[in-house]
């Protein structure tokens, strides 16, 4: 048995007890697992502040000094383990809230203490609470390592005795006993020289125990290009397989209803990155394989009419095309759109949706059976097992992050014969490094231009402090004649609190606002859908000239008249939803406005983002920044993509290795599609030996 399967319970140090938690609380069932358990932070030996220097609240800090004393006060949930640590320049005190009779029992009166964490402030003087604690022993300091690894750990864990010391000590034994026999290089000689990546067995020891910061910086980039590398390799392998097996109609004629469209009907010249990717897309439908394109284009930046021209390539050639939108009130708007671009070109458009019932719906269905229907546009309806297409060729999907997997498949079945061409189109920017990964397997393009004459909007960050010159401003541009959002947070945990803040905010409007004169409308989840429907017609119709919302609003609703959003509690907002909000003005002739109401005391996180709102409108730049503060895991569209769980690797800070190992990979792929080349072998072995865990997500369009 290869030494890294061996279970944990049989390495030194482990036994059953350890292994137990060890399985619990870190998924860690392997020798294999735990040595791909990374340290998070090292303990550089060599580096101590002076107690007295403690002197920011917040900051990390590394000191070591005798433990003076050690008690336990207070009572019930108040109750605590305090210690005093002394060096030669003052002292300092070490507190605990949990693990305390674990901590009682370890910790020793006299004894030298390396420790670790963030400085805290109680009445007026510095503390450390929860501390990391390493006891100083003649053993820790003969061998004199500058780098200590520091292993993420639970209480449990700590409880076990499997803190950073002990963790330590059975990792030490772990790569004592291995062998380099047992982490066999994974990636080409010539790579590896090229690149000048440290050997895999080399940087498996050195990321666990480096000796210095060059060790650890050779070991960390060999260890994430690898596992970029692969994942790459694995995406770009998948989509030449596809591009290679899955056919796809030819749709090579360029005919009546797109030419007299283009020189009829489109009411503006298309912006050059609108041309740009109706040329990409009209290559891909020409050369026989099935289409998977992922359109990336900012709130406002016209994929609408780019999926139209599409539509009208597949009936130039003789073929229907469906367009699904994730809520009702977009499929309708798209509808209402898409009816009045094509005009009277004789294109048949119909609109299908759960609420499309009876004789309606029959008649619907009759005309795409028989093929009389060229495009019909609808929600998730589309999708139901009995709407049949006589000859469907392309689907087209909005807001594609917002349908799961199979919902998306379901559209492929209903092609005639062969799978349709596929277009997702979505608003929500992702940045590149999160695009190659999540959408590795599919083309991309990006629509990063806007249509000319648009005004950026203007954003704005105030307080509370600012409340009535606000409410004068929206006076002021209601007084133009324009309309106004108000958009409050609604999120599930603190829904009830979330919908008192909303109200009260509506009834303290209605006061600053009266009627007559003004009106205002109300829309939020907890409302019955036709009564919302009834309220967004109003504000939609000019009735209303305030709409205080929940983020029900954020998709897709169409007011070019509206010039000022107000998003109160905007810290409380994620980076994308704030963006998307914004999208909701601008949209018109008009100067618009974005006013982001906040608290004064903000996160170091939330200040941020505010502030990112405030400098740019660009949805990519506003991604990055998400992507940086907020990780992969968390961006919208990613939650259930366990492909982003990566051991070392971060997409918000190594786009330049993941570049770099995209572009090898590709390359490597060009010259040995199938990796059979003798110095090719570890790729393949390596792909082999992994391909199970990575079968999870090799469908993901
Ligand atoms: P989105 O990408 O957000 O779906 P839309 O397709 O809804 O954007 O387009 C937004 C608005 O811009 C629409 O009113 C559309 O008619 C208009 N538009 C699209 N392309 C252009 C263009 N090239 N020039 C001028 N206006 C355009
Ligand atoms: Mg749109």
């Amino acid at each position: 048995m290869p030494a890294l399967d061996t279970a944990i319970e049989y390495l030194k140090g482990v036994g059953p007890q350890r292994a137990d938690v060890l399985k619990k609380e870190l998924g860690v069932f392997t020798a294999g697992d735990l040595l791909f358990h990374f340290p998070f932070r090292y303990i550089d030996r060599t580096k101590f502040h002076n107690i007295r220097d403690i002197q920011t609240e917040g900051e990390q800090y590394q000191v070591k000094g005798i433990l003076r004393r050690l008690e336990t006060l207070g009572e019930g949930r108040a109750k605590r383990l305090v210690g005093t640590l002394r060096d030669e320049s003052g002292s300092i005190e070490l507190v605990w809230f949990q693990s305390i009779q674990w901590l009682e029992r370890t910790l020793k009166v006299g004894k030298e203490y390396v420790v670790y964490g963030r400085a805290s402030v109680f009445n007026s003087r510095f503390n450390i609470p929860h501390p990391e604690t390493e006891e100083v022993t003649p053993d820790n300091i003969q061998s004199a390592r500058t780098f200590d690894p520091v292993y993420p750990s639970t209480d449990k864990l700590t409880q076990k005795g499997l803190d950073a010391k002990g963790l330590r000590k059975i990792l030490r034994g772990l790569l004592d006993a291995l062998t380099p026999a047992d982490l066999p290089e994974t990636l080409p000689d010539p790579l590896l020289e090229v690149y000048r990546l440290t050997s895999r067995w080399e940087a498996l020891q050195k990321i666990h125990f480096p000796e210095n910061q060059r060790d650890l910086d050779a070991a960390t980039r060999r260890l994430k290009f690898e596992e970029l590398f692969f994942l790459q390799l694995r995406l770009l392998q998948i989509r030449r397989r596809r591009k290679d097996a899955t056919k796809g109609f030819v749709f090579d004629k360029i005919g009546d209803y797109f030419n007299d469209f283009f020189y009829k009907k489109l009411p503006f010249e298309l912006t050059g990155a609108q041309k740009r990717v109706l040329r990409e897309i009209r290559t891909d439908l020409a050369v026989g394989q099935q289409m998977n394109r992922l359109i990336q284009g900012d709130v406002g930046s016209g994929k609408t009419v780019v999926a139209l021209m599409t539509m009208l390539m597949a009936l130039d050639n003789g073929y229907q095309s469906c367009l699904m939108a994730p809520t009702e009130i977009l499929a309708q708007q798209h509808f209402a759109n898409i009816t009045e671009l094509v005009g009277d070109l004789g294109v048949n458009v119909g609109f299908l949706s759960g609420s499309i019932k009876g004789k309606k719906r029959t008649a619907i269905l009759e005309q795409l059976a028989s093929g009389d229907m060229h495009i019909v546009i609808g929600t998730h309806a589309l999708i139901e097992d009995w709407v049949a297409f006589q000859k469907l060729g392309l689907s087209i999907i909005d807001e594609q992050h917002r349908f799961g997997v199979e919902q998306r498949a379901a559209l492929w079945k209903k092609g005639a014969g062969l799978p349709p061409h596929v277009l997702v189109m979505t608003a929500t920017p992702i940045p590149r490094t999160l695009a190659m990964t999540l959408y590795g397997d599919l083309d991309v393009s990006v629509i990063d231009e806007l249509p000319p004459g648009r005004k950026p909007i203007t954003t704005m960050h105030k307080t509370e402090h600012h409340r009535l010159r606000v409410q004068g401003f929206m006076r002021e541009e209601i007084a133009k004649g324009r309309q106004v959002y108000v958009v409050y947070p609604m999120i599930e945990e603190t829904e009830k609190v979330d919908l008192l803040n909303l109200m009260s905010g509506y009834e303290a409007l209605s006061r600053d606002f009266p009627p007559p004169e003004y009106q205002i409308s109300i829309v939020h989840g907890k409302m019955k859908a036709a009564d919302k429907e009834y309220e967004m017609q109003r504000f939609v119709k000019g009735e209303t000239h305030i709409m205080v919302a929940t983020t029900v609003i954020e998709v897709g609703v169409n007011v070019p008249n509206a010039s000022v959003m107000v998003i109160e509690n905007a810290e409380r907002f994620g980076l994308s939803q704030l963006h998307q909000l914004r999208g909701r003005v601008g949209r018109g002739a008009e100067q618009s406005y974005c006013v982001l109401m906040s608290g004064y005391k903000l996160s170091a996180d939330g200040r941020e983002r505010l502030q990112t709102m405030v400098q740019t409108n660009d949805g990519f730049v506003i991604a990055e920044v998400d992507l940086r503060l907020r990780g992969p895991g968390n961006m919208e569209g990613t939650q259930q993509s366990g492909m982003l769980r990566f051991h070392i690797a971060d997409l918000g800070r190594d786009g330049q290795i993941l570049s770099a190992a995209r572009d090898i990979a590709a390359k490597i792929l060009e010259a040995d599609p199938a990796l059979v080349a003798p110095e090719n072998a570890r790729l393949r072995a390596h792909l082999e030996a992994t391909g199970k865990e990575a079968r999870v997500w090799s469908r993901i369009s």
